[in-house]
């Protein structure tokens, strides 16, 4: 996943919950902060009002001390005169700060004795007023207070306050009880909730609850509030109670943001906060690790590491300089052969790339030198890798030295070497004016093994064989070009070593019909376009068929007259030899298995395997696999492998074929005669059989010849080494006669039985009174 897929992924539902939270925590608090600001105001105003009220009401309270003696002056009076000295009385109280709105005389039995209220306010007076004073008159004179809000017409809010009189006895009353109430208008009550409802606004509910008759005093105001669905605030005394309630609504309007403003600010931050990161991310990380990226896919090793270094301290220019640095280091390792410091192939070819496309735009010519050492192997083998090395540094610093430009004439032009692989180097030359100006470079290569190598004090005689490609003549693709200059050193290899050779039309005559091969090798082998053939093997005493010998066909290619001994090298040489043998072996099981099951036929199957085979890890394996998949008798299976193939690594190829010898098959040693096998390696090999090569064959019969010695030494030595052996090429009656006699045990050849197909083979097994053999 790209990281910013992953940023996406992680960070953003992280920032998404976070600002959600911010968003809430923000508004909660400053909610909860608005809420408190209006309690605090609302309970401001309230204590005002206590006191307001407190102070319109004093003047109530300190009436009735001082009006006494009038009252009992009013109530001695007559009748006509009480209402109006009441009213006088009342004039003058107001006049001195009181708010009065009337003054009512009971008697004891609560029956209204006077009143200075016309209008007749007084039925509204609450009844505590003066009930609870005339149940229990009795006592001091003035006693008793009751006092307590009530509303009124209107809803006007008064505020009374009631107690007792003893009226003295005069001649016209008998001195009595009275009841005194006194009422007022409150004023501030009403104002300053106007002045809260403007405050808060019109939805905002206030309300003044009288509480039930008060007596004695009025103790303080306690405060009570809530916050639920806005700020609610109750303030209380023995007197009354006021609750305020401003709405949710009313707070949120006096908020600073709206929730949606709120949330629309975190959010415009938040994403402008994410743009930056990303924004950042991107500028500071992403872009420079993509280019990098870039930079690493496109770079080629072989070419110049030309990336520059970064100035800049951050992390990703120092992974930029720590790429660029192993780079270069890599680039080292990757281009340059270890030992002689020269470009390896991969290096090489990058420079004859460049090299070939320059002397395209500008219209010169090159010349590729292929050299290859001889017998080098020779100088490994005997003296040690460590000589070998140090004589292919020798010869890489004089074949450098001989190429500086100072040392060479300037018409033979600037060279590029390289070394391919162990004894293999290339000597590419630009600028080349003529054919001779390439011989002569050769040549001078040619003279440089002369007086030989000098290592270790031994002086060791190497020589070189050297392919040469005209460019553009030869052609102008590196690849084909280094094919062609590889097959001209071979040449020059089988014309005698020591020596260049051209590359030239019978050259690329050689290589187009490798390539043509290996094309119809590789459809044969898709197809299973492969047939066998079948060249039996005769007991040489009775001349009985003892087996067969199993030839491999290609028909595409047997069309072109291109056989076997032609077309299984090319087949080695491109590694599709595994295949065809496997292919070979598993068919080979088959067709035993129907002889033996159909005819009865017991005898054995020669089959022909690949020397490559001695290196392949996995076909001992293939090979066991096979036998039990067939169910066949091992010992009626016979693998042939050519003496030549032990050349090298010799201890590995004996160790296979033992293993081979385990699953019980037999082994014989094919084309025996045409290798080096000394005759005490003979008895390291795990064969059951020798093969003696045809040309040995061909050599018996009339004089005694130097070949006929050679099938003399084979027989005495298979005897010895208790080996059987096979007479191939038998070609007619002399040559058997002489191999019965010397106790060859069997024999093939053209005279005896050319190869034949499966339906020629079958009828020649089915012929059961011939007992397999011919007519002699
Ligand atoms: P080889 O193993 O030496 O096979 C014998 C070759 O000699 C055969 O040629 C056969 O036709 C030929 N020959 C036999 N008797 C005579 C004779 O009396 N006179 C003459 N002039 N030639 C005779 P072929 O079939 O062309 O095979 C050539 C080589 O190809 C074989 O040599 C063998 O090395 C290889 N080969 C053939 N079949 C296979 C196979 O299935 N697998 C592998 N790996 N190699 C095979
Ligand atoms: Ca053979
Ligand atoms: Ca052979």
């Amino acid at each position: 996943m790209k990281l910013v897929q992953k940023i996406n992924l992680l960070l953003l539902p992280i920032i998404i919950v976070f600002a959600a939270f911010f968003i809430f925590v923000t508004y909660k608090s400053m909610l909860d902060y608005q809420k408190r600001q209006v309690q605090h105001t609302v309970e401001l105003q309230l204590e005002s009002l206590q006191r307001e009220l407190s102070n319109e009401l004093n003047y109530l309270k300190l009436i009735p001390l001082e009006v006494s003696t009038y009252l009992h002056a009013i109530i001695s009076a007559r009748a006509q005169y009480q209402n109006q000295s009441l009213q006088q009385l009342m004039v003058r109280l107001n006049q001195s700060g009181a708010n009065l709105q009337w003054i009512q005389l009971f008697d004891y039995k609560g029956n209204l004795l006077v009143s200075s209220d016309i209008e007749g306010h007084y039925s509204q007076l609450p009844v505590q007023a003066v009930e609870s004073m005339t149940d229990n008159l009795g006592g001091a004179p003035i006693v008793s207070l009751n006092a307590g809000f009530f509303f009124g017409g209107n809803q006007q809010l008064f505020y009374y306050r009631s107690y007792r009189l003893m009226v003295n006895k005069t001649q016209r009353s008998p001195g009595a009880r009275a009841v005194v109430v006194l009422v007022s208008r409150v004023d501030s009550v009403a104002n300053r909730f106007l002045r809260l409802t403007e405050q808060f606004g019109q939805l905002t509910e206030i309300k003044f609850e009288p509480r039930s008759v008060v007596t004695g005093s009025v103790n303080d105001a306690q405060f009570e509030h809530s916050f639920e669905d806005g700020v609610n605030i109750r303030m209380s005394n023995s007197e009354y109670q006021i609750t305020v309630a401003v709405p949710e609504s009313v707070i949120t309007d006096r908020l600073p943001y709206s929730l949606a403003e709120l949330s629309f600010f975190i959010s415009v931050v938040v994403v402008v906060s994410y743009l930056i990161l990303i924004g950042l991310l991107h500028f500071q990380v992403l872009s420079p690790i993509s280019l990098l990226l870039d930079k690493i896919k496109n770079t080629r090793f072989g070419d110049n590491v030309d990336i520059k270094q970064m100035k800049s301290k951050s992390e990703v220019a120092e992974l930029h300089n720590a790429y660029v640095i192993m780079l270069k280091k890599l680039n080292r390792l990757a281009s340059f052969d270890y030992l002689t410091g020269l470009s390896n192939r991969v290096n090489f070819q990058v420079q004859f790339e460049r090299q070939l496309s320059r002397a395209q735009r500008i219209g010169t010519k090159m010349a590729l030198l292929y050299i290859d050492l001889d017998n080098f192997k020779h100088v490994n083998d005997h003296f040690g890798h460590a000589t070998g090395d140090r004589l292919l540094k020798l010869f890489s610093e004089r074949l450098q030295k001989s190429i500086r430009p100072t040392d060479v004439a300037a018409s033979l032009g600037k060279g590029e070497i390289a070394r391919l692989a162990g004894d293999e180097f290339s000597l590419l030359l630009t600028d080349v004016e003529s054919i001779e100006a390439a011989e002569k470079v050769a040549a001078r290569v040619l003279k440089m093994f002369e007086s030989g190598f000098l290592v270790d004090g031994v002086n060791h005689n190497v020589q070189a064989s050297i392919g040469i490609v005209m460019i553009p003549d030869d052609g102008t693709d590196a690849q084909s070009l280094l094919q062609c200059a590889d097959a001209a050193m071979y040449q020059a290899k089988m014309k005698g070593k020591n020596r260049y050779q051209f590359y030239n039309q019978q050259i690329a005559g050689g290589i187009q019909k490798k390539q043509y091969i290996e094309k119809v090798l590789i459809k044969a082998i898709h197809h299973g376009h492969f047939v066998l053939e079948y060249m039996p093997i005769f007991e040489a005493k009775t001349r009985n068929l003892a087996g067969v010998e199993v030839l491999v066909r290609c028909p595409a290619l047997a069309n072109k007259g291109i056989g076997p001994d032609e077309f299984i090298p090319v087949a080695e040489s491109t590694g599709l030899i595994k295949e065809i043998d496997v292919w070979v072996i598993n068919e080979s099981l088959t067709r035993m298995n129907y002889l033996t099951d159909k005819y009865g036929f017991n005898g054995f199957f020669a089959i022909n395997i690949s020397a490559a085979e001695l290196h392949n890890r996995e076909f001992v394996g293939q090979v066991s696999g096979l036998l039990s998949k067939h169910q066949v008798e091992p010992s009626r299976v016979e693998l042939e492998i050519t003496e030549t193939s032990f050349v090298d690594n010799m201890s590995s190829s004996i160790e296979m074929l033992k293993q081979l010898k385990s699953h019980g098959v037999s082994l014989s040693l094919d084309d025996f005669g045409t290798g080096y096998t000394a005759f005490s390696q003979l008895m390291e090999f795990p064969v059951d059989r020798l093969k003696i090569d045809r040309s040995f064959i061909q050599g018996l019969g009339g004089s005694a010849s130097q070949k006929q010695r050679m099938v003399d030494i084979v027989l005495a030595l298979a005897d010895l080494y208790q080996l059987e052996v096979i007479a191939e090429g038998v070609e007619n009656e002399e040559q058997i006669q002489y191999l019965k006699d010397r106790g060859c045990e069997y024999l093939q050849g053209y005279y005896l039985s050319s190869p034949l197909n499966w339906d020629v083979l079958q009828s020649r097994v089915s012929d059961n009174d011939s007992k397999h053999s011919i007519p002699s």
